[in-house]
């Protein structure tokens, strides 16, 4: 299937629901615009593209994907410009992982001009439902899941591919205290940590809880061989700067590429930052909060877009990080970022794609 002779079968909702929506106290993933788009996967090829109501999926309950989780997703926004458009941002660097998720989870791939295609059109009809206000968005939710009614463990035949959306608030967040997690790992070398895969997020959760009781609200992941490396901090990348330095955990196949941390480190450069990414020491971090020279610890993801780090536990102890308001560049890289996704400076890197 290319773009081009894409022919998706358009069903639209009677009525919308977006004029009934309480737009002044939108929270975040449980309230669904109108329109779905699903497409199926068979006898080797893709199928049946169709945009109709947001709807329950009927599903055998022998379908594969509900045992043995051959399943992964993606998620990215798209924000209404202050003249009207609605523009999404790097939607290829989703469709490129998204693709690099299938070929992990050992699903077929959605041709990148496709996964784009699908995407606009959905938008496109449901665009009532981007929010105008500043800060809001139209969380976009593309996932892929095995569908064939067989509970015998090999690669499925059969598959969907789903796009929802969702309007979603201004993602304030408190800075957050982690706790540093040497017991638990959420990904191995050889694994399917650097795919969206959606077991690896159920494996999460049992850790990430012990971690909340007992007042962190986020994990630090580490190196599963010898937890001495930092790789994630929750669902987000992570990035600290010490000294003028930016230091970031390299991409690997234990840590999800995520295209937010690229984008900072993109722009950092662009400022003039030094920025190394590389293998982070838990130690090196935990020596330079002691020695004062860490002045910025912070999770990158489409989410929260900066999510700054308050404490860091390490080894049952407790190391406060400097006040938010004093850190300089996560400060204004959120701000810029901000900035170009809502079309208030130029588009320097090319980034937006409008719908
Ligand atoms: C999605 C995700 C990220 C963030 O990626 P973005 O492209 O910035 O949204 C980081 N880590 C994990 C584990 C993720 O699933």
């Amino acid at each position: 299937m290319v773009a081009e002779t894409m022919d998706i079968k358009i069903t639209r909702k009677a009525d919308s629901g977006s004029v009934k929506l309480d737009w002044d106290n939108l929270t975040f993933g449980r309230v669904f615009s109108d329109h779905m788009f699903v497409m199926e996967y068979s006898d080797g090829e893709w199928t049946n593209p169709e945009i109709s109501e947001y709807a329950d999926l009927v599903l055998s309950p022998a379908t594969s994907v509900l045992h043995y989780g051959q399943s992964f997703f993606e998620g990215m926004k798209a924000y209404r410009t202050s003249s009207g458009e609605v523009q999404l941002f790097r939607p290829e660097e989703n469709a490129k992982r998204f693709n690099v998720s299938a070929r992990r989870m050992c699903m077929p791939e959605v041709p990148v001009d496709v996964f784009i295609e699908s995407l606009k059109s959905l938008i496109e009809i449901d665009k009532e439902w981007v929010p105008k206000k500043d800060g809001c968005a139209l969380y976009v939710r593309p996932f892929m899941i095995a569908t064939d009614p067989y509970v015998g463990i090999k690669p499925s035949g059969t598959y969907k591919f789903i796009i929802f959306t969702c309007p979603v608030g201004a993602y304030y967040s408190e800075p957050v205290k982690v706790k540093i997690e040497t017991e638990y790992s959420r990904a191995v070398k050889g694994g399917t940590g650097f795919a969206k895969a959606a077991g690896n997020y159920a494996g999460a959760l049992y850790p990430a809880k012990i971690a909340q009781e007992k007042g962190y609200g986020q994990l630090i992941w580490t190196d599963a061989f010898e937890h001495k490396y930092i790789e994630e901090a929750g669902t987000m990348n992570v990035i600290f700067q010490i000294g003028d330095t930016l230091i970031t955990p390299v991409s690997s196949d234990t840590i999800l590429a995520s295209i937010t941390r690229r984008s900072v480190v993109d722009i950092a450069r662009d400022w003039g930052y030094k920025v190394e990414e590389r293998k982070v020491l838990v130690s090196e971090v935990i020596e330079a909060i002691g020695a004062g020279t860490l002045t910025e610890a912070f999770g990158a993801g489409t989410a929260a877009t900066i999510a700054q780090i308050s404490l860091i536990n390490c080894d049952g102890l407790d190391y406060d990080l400097p006040p938010v308001e004093n850190r300089a560049f996560s400060n204004k890289v959120k701000l810029e970022l901000e900035n170009i996704k809502y079309g208030k400076i130029e588009d320097r890197f090319n980034w937006m794609l409008k719908v």
